[in-house]
């Protein structure tokens, strides 16, 4: 059987850039569930982490990016969506990345 992508059905205009690296970060641990890169890091957009590349906590308890999530709270596929349970975005009322 042939598989042939006929249509690449683009919903955001970025990508996933995790380049060749390993994807074995796969759990729903410390990772940005958008990007699936670790908190501790900056999103795809952003080469640095720190405060320019802050983090974002929604009422339903999930945290992501903050670039990550405005990306995709922008995009039509969200529908203002958390993208991890699909629960209308709420961000939560609290501050930055807790500090380590
Ligand atoms: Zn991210
Ligand atoms: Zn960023
Ligand atoms: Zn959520």
């Amino acid at each position: 059987m042939k598989v042939t992508v006929k249509h690449w059905h683009a919903v955001a205009t970025w990508r996933w850039d995790t380049g060749t690296d390993q994807q074995t970060i796969d759990e729903e641990g410390d990772v940005c569930g958008i990007c699936r890169v670790p908190y501790e890091g900056c999103c795809p957009s952003c080469k640095m982490p720190g405060d320019d590349c802050p983090l974002i906590w929604g009422e339903c308890s999930h945290v992501f990016h903050m670039h990550c999530l405005l990306k995709w709270i922008g995009t039509a596929a969200s529908k203002q969506q958390c993208p991890m349970d699909r629960r209308t975005w709420v961000t939560a009322e609290r501050k930055v990345a807790p500090t380590r």
